[in-house]
């Protein structure tokens, strides 16, 4: 069972700026920790989904609404304790955001623009969930459940590069592994306090014994010279020369040769990182939600999706726009339209299970409650767009040996995050963008062109002449908020809005019950979603054996 966390809350911003500020400089997962200190984060407490005791009465139909892991994880439950359950969804394909784009996927934008994806056979772009760290035990039940093969997504790669144009001093607009800052800030922030506790400014806080441990503790941790406490550089930071066969001259030309097979790059100065201000993107430790090894799907995250179609695909009308809710006592009467046949039509059922996104949702004709209508316009509608390239050469792997994870420039929506599949192969797609609040919205406004060539101007800042020599003339990119039957990223909710309109969400109104990550603890992840239809499966399945 994993614990909530709370870090340190931010006080001086407001939190749509601090929030908007996290996604700049960290990406998602900056916003997803930041969301955790604003207490509206981890709850994965569920591990397998609840034991529903007995039977319903036969013919107790449920109608749901969205075909998401919310919607199908409700459908799949219900259906093994003998509910008849109905999925109406709008989209003409099942998974809700857990999509990947693959040649001939299509999407369609809130103007009726049809996207469509031409990569190469066998690429493919997570442009929705793309992680999942191992402690999201819902979503893991169902990949076990569906054998959805699964691997490694290397989320931490210190090989990777930073390069902050607007960073000062000799360091402002240089490309550097994050590996030389982190080892280099560690260095000589462990030499600083290694060399203050050997002259006596922390014995009135530590006994002889643990200052001796502290100071063993930091030769370790930041390659210090145990004979003088300082950093000198490690070959740990990076190399310049590498020979398996020995031949480099340990007594060679580089600063601290180590062995005969590896010389040590050079160490900045201490003076430089520090005005650079480069070594504040690291921590030592990585947030819970985003550690160093997470995981992804093999083939595209949408195959969790698939995983989920296999067992319930035939319950799903797909092309079946939801336009209005109404209930009784003893029926809700769902209103769709067939989006192929353009013909209305009605389907009843005892209960209604709906995961439709609140922004959309609060926009369709329904008799739920004022109070209800209220909580559904309270959470921010989070902006969020991607962008990823093909490239015909893996020039990352080949020329700068990094095989995944992430390269950050000081723009913010701007991270190049390079494939965690396809190691070694010909071709491969490179993310190129990601947004979030102001910078998605106007990211959202350019064309594909403008996009495309933004996005190869500010990566050659970190792979010079690359991007534009090996784009392969083919690109894809989705704006959330401007993506039809999701019109957001997901849903961002103020602590005050959560506590005041969460406990009406997650209450039955009336026959009408809300799953979707939107009413979990944590919008913005598949396991919120699953976690939710859990919650509200059981509720239902408590009424229906008492009716
Ligand atoms: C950019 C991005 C990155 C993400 N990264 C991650 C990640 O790394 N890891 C992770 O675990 N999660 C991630 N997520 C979150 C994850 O995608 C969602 O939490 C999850 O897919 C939500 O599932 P859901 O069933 O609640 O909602 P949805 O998947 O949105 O399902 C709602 C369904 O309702 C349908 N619908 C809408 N309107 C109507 C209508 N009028 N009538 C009928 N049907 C309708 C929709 O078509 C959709 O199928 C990310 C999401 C985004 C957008």
């Amino acid at each position: 069972m994993v614990k909530r966390t709370s870090p340190d809350q931010p006080h001086t911003i407001s939190k749509r700026e601090f929030l908007e500020g996290c996604a700049a400089f960290g990406g998602v997962s900056a916003v997803m920790t930041a969301l955790n200190g604003l207490d509206m984060g981890i709850a994965s407490a569920a591990e397998v989904p609840p034991n529903l005791m007995g039977s319903p009465k036969k013919g107790s139909k449920v109608l749901i609404l969205g075909a998401g892991l919310a919607g199908m994880t409700a459908a799949y439950e219900l259906g093994l304790r003998g509910y008849d359950c109905k999925i109406i969804e709008a989209r003409p394909f099942a998974g809700g955001r857990c999509q990947s784009s693959r040649a001939g996927f299509t999407t369609t934008t809130v103007d009726g623009e049809k996207r469509t994806c031409d990569f190469d056979e066998g690429q493919y772009f997570n442009h929705g969930p793309w992680r999942l760290p191992s402690f999201h035990h819902a979503v893991f039940h169902y990949i076990r459940k569906f054998g959805v093969p699964i691997e490694i997504m290397v989320q931490e790669n210190d090989l990777g590069y930073v390069q902050y144009d607007n960073a000062s001093g000799p360091l402002g607009g240089k490309r550097v592994r994050k590996r030389e800052i982190k080892a280099d800030m560690r260095g000589y922030t462990s030499e600083l306090l290694a060399k203050l506790t050997n002259q006596g400014a922390l014995d009135e806080q530590l006994t002889n014994r643990d200052r001796e441990k502290l100071t063993d503790y930091l030769i370790r941790e930041g390659f210090l010279d145990a004979k003088d406490l300082s950093y000198k550089g490690t070959i740990h930071r990076g190399i310049t020369e590498f020979n398996a066969m020995g031949t480099i001259d340990p007594m060679g030309s580089s600063e601290r040769p180590v062995n005969n097979v590896m010389s040590a790059s050079k160490a900045f100065a201490f003076k430089e990182i520090l005005q650079s201000g480069l070594g504040n993107s690291f921590q030592g430790v990585t947030t819970i939600d985003h550690p160093a090894t997470m995981y992804q799907a093999v083939g595209g995250m949408d195959q969790i999706a698939r995983g989920f179609e296999r067992a319930v695909g035939e319950k799903i009308t797909f092309d079946a726009e939801v336009l209005e809710l109404k209930q009784s006592e003893d029926n809700v009467a769902v209103t769709y339209r067939d989006n192929k046949s353009g013909e209305t039509r009605v389907e009843n059922a005892n209960f209604c299970i709906t995961t439709i996104p609140l922004g959309i949702l609060s926009k369709l004709k329904t008799d739920l409650s004022d109070q209800c209508k209220e909580a559904m316009v309270a959470p921010r509608k989070m902006t969020v767009g991607k962008l990823a390239l093909q490239m015909n050469r893996r020039f990352w792997e080949e020329d700068d040996n990094i095989y995944g994870g992430s390269s950050t420039l000081g723009i913010p929506g701007h991270t190049v995050i390079y494939p965690s599949y396809g190691y070694c192969g010909k071709k491969g797609i490179i993310q190129s963008a990601y947004t979030f609040g102001r910078a998605a919205v106007v990211h959202g406004k350019l064309s594909m062109k403008q996009k495309v060539e933004q996005a190869i101007k500010r990566s050659e800042r970190i792979h010079p002449g690359q991007f534009s020599k090996h784009y392969d003339n083919k690109a894809f990119s989705i704006d959330w908020h401007l993506t039809r039957f999701s019109e957001a990223g997901w849903a961002a909710w103020a602590p005050s809005d959560r506590a005041k309109h969460m406990p009406v969400l997650r209450a039955p109104q009336g026959r009408i019950y809300f799953a979707g990550d939107h009413v979990s603890g944590l919008p913005g992840w598949q396991v919120g979603a699953i976690e939710s239809a859990w919650t509200q499966i059981e509720k239902i399945h408590a009424r229906a054996m008492k009716a």
